[in-house]
């Protein structure tokens, strides 16, 4: 089991967040590589073995694909790139009239 702090990238609003893991890795070490599509063993370098590196390559390799900074973030507005979830920005007040007629045709 490997666990700690690390930083992290929402995916949506690319706001950098700390979050607590806890991974149940078995991490085989091996003083030599057998087989090299198995990304869970790790290299001995002499007798010492980078614990930093272990858990970051298993981390890498185990974590879900999208991290959000919370579950509901609403992420960066496409025009302006406000983030959204320090309130609405001025884009989304001034919505093209056109745009608007376009949206409730498809709404129906
Ligand atoms: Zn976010
Ligand atoms: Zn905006």
């Amino acid at each position: 089991m490997l666990s700690g702090d690390v930083r992290c990238f929402c995916a949506r609003c690319l706001k950098e967040f700390p979050k607590h893991i806890e991974l149940d890795v078995n991490a085989p070490l091996a003083d030599s590589l057998q087989d090299e599509d198995n990304p869970d063993i790790f290299l001995l370098e002499g007798d010492a073995v980078d614990l930093d590196e272990v858990f970051r390559t298993a981390f890498t390799f185990h974590m879900p694909q999208r991290l959000l900074c919370f579950e509901d973030c609403k992420g960066l507005c496409d025009r302006c790139g406000k983030n959204l979830n320090d309130g609405p920005c001025d884009c989304t007040a001034e919505a093209d009239p056109r745009l608007a007629v376009l949206r409730q045709l498809l709404e129906k």
